[in-house]
């Protein structure tokens, strides 16, 4: 028994502000599943792994060990012991990561641990695990499944505030590394960001996160 919340989303949408509310006013764990493979990304960045070879970064990935702290008021990820809860959101980090999260060993190496952390929190109560393809792949048994959207402006901009940037030049940057990485994520072979067909669709593009947080909950009461 227990619960798991499945939330989904391309980057921007609000999945983890939104994932970790939903996760606090249920007193459940959270997991932030894209900071995996973040983390295997500053690894791969940080020995200079070039993150086109498949093999070389496949090689890395097995050897890394990867621990995650699943509390929503303070979520924590370690790689080789090493914290690396800011490096994984530099702009080098958010422009690799979809290379690194095209490779399939990775893929199978990674979704293996959510599974395990997910399993862990079960008895507790659950968990609400946010990602791109947790409702579809990770945790198809999830009770509840959120795919949450936005205009790709309302999610570069919200990309842009959260690194700190204030120029229209940053904002116009941020979109298009978006737009390439909504691209990458979307056409890779393994895995590709699908809408579970019975997730619960949420364009947040003018929405509040707590009106998002409410619609969700009402899911969860349900
Ligand atoms: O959600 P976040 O922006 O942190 O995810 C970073 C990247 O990790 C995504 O762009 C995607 O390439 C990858 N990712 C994934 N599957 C997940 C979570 C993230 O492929 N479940």
């Amino acid at each position: 028994e227990g619960l798991i919340v499945a939330v989904d989303g391309p980057g921007g949408s609000g999945k983890s502000t939104v994932a970790r509310e939903i996760a606090r006013r249920l007193g459940l764990r959270y997991l932030d599943t894209g900071a995996m493979y973040r983390a295997v990304t500053q690894l791969a960045l940080e020995q200079r792994i070039d993150i086109e070879d498949s093999a070389a970064v496949a090689e890395l990935a097995e050897r890394a060990v990867i621990s995650v702290g699943t509390d929503p008021d303070e979520p924590s990820i370690a790689i080789d012991g090493v914290g690396v809860d800011a490096q994984i959101r530099t702009r080098a980090v958010t422009n690799a990561v979809s290379a690194i999260a095209a490779v399939p060993a990775v893929r199978a190496l990674l979704v293996t641990q959510q599974r395990q952390v997910i399993a862990a929190a079960l008895p507790a109560g659950g968990i609400v695990v946010e990602g791109r393809d947790i409702g579809s792949v990770v945790a198809p048994g999830a009770q509840i499944k959120v795919f949450l959207t936005a205009s790709t402006e309302v999610r570069a901009l919200r990309r842009s505030r959260q690194l700190g940037e204030k120029g229209v030049d940053d904002v116009a940057r941020t979109l298009a590394e978006l737009d390439r990485r909504d691209a990458l994520d979307s056409n890779r072979a393994a895995d590709p960001l699908a809408i579970p067909p019975d997730a619960v669709v949420l364009d947040s593009t003018a929405l509040s996160v707590s009106e998002v947080v409410d619609e969700v909950l009402r899911r969860c009461e349900q």
